[in-house]
């Protein structure tokens, strides 16, 4: 029996239909996945295979419409008030698209107290402390905490996201498409503070994205998906050198043509 106890966060064959008028659309179609402690699991796939669904249901922001999600042993859908709250505050996210994620009418020190503060965490006067802290640690100058996330740049808008989302100490950190949005230099610059983050704080990370090379350079582990399902999984190493599924293949060989004999 393997280890159950590794497990932070465990998708079991879950399926996510979302209806329209257009039709069902099943986004997510029974998938199980695992993330180990201390791991990080890119999540790989073009536009539109499901991944940020399969983030919301992880972090149970939207319900399955079948399977279950267990956090730490204990099934979303079964707590409720306390339990549930404890639950969340372990569990934070970053967006693809910083700006949209901040409040604009809070400074970046407001932005990131905002969560202590909804999670009674301490005082006002600690609040701030440690939010100047974290601007800190992310490389965002304290001297500009009193500024609003307009008055940055989207690299530093998503270093200021990223102090929010550290604002709880979580255990697990959902990162969907975290760089997407930035431009390529400044796509390394946060890709390395990530990287560091993680090794200082011991996180355990989602990492999800359509960029193969930026997730073989965070990903310990790596699982594929395409319409909805996960076509393959396994070690970063084994799965960028022999990769199992022809579909795998496709997404390899369409990014990295040098490896396209692979
Ligand atoms: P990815 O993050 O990999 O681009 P998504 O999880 O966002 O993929 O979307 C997967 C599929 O589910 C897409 O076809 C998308 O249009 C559909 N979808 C996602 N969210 C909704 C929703 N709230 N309502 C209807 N369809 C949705
Ligand atoms: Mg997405």
């Amino acid at each position: 029996m393997p280890d159950t106890n590794d497990v932070l966060v465990r998708a079991a064959n879950v399926t996510k239909v979302f209806s329209s008028r257009a039709g069902e659309v099943r986004a997510v179609d029974g998938v199980t996945l695992e993330v180990h402690r201390g791991e990080t699991l890119g999540l790989v796939g073009e536009s539109g295979s499901g991944k940020s669904t399969v983030a919301r249901l992880l972090m149970g922001l939207q319900p399955p419409t079948s399977g279950r999600v267990l956090f730490d042993g204990h099934d979303l859908a079964t707590l409720r008030g306390r339990a549930l709250r404890t639950t969340r505050r372990r569990m934070q996210m970053v967006f693809q698209n910083p700006y949209g994620s901040l409040l604009p009418h809070y400074s970046a020190a407001g932005n990131v107290m905002e969560p202590m503060r909804l999670h009674d965490k301490g005082n006002k006067e600690s609040r701030r402390a440690e939010a100047r802290r974290l601007l800190d640690l992310v490389g965002v100058s304290p001297r500009f905490a009193d500024l609003y996330p307009r008055q940055f740049s989207g690299g530093q808008q998503q270093r200021i996201a990223i102090a929010r989302a550290l604002a709880l100490q979580p255990d697990l950190l959902v990162c969907d498409e975290p760089t997407s949005s930035l431009d390529v230099s400044i796509q390394a610059q946060i890709l390395a503070l990530l990287l560091d983050l993680r090794t200082e704080l011991g996180l355990t990370c989602l990492f999800i994205s359509h960029n193969l090379a930026v997730v073989e350079r965070l990903a310990t582990r790596v699982a594929v998906m395409n319409q909805g399902v996960v076509v393959e999984e396994g070690s970063t190493a084994a799965l960028f050198h022999s990769p199992q599924h022809p579909y795998t293949r496709t997404l390899l060989s369409a990014v990295l043509p040098v490896r396209g004999g692979v």
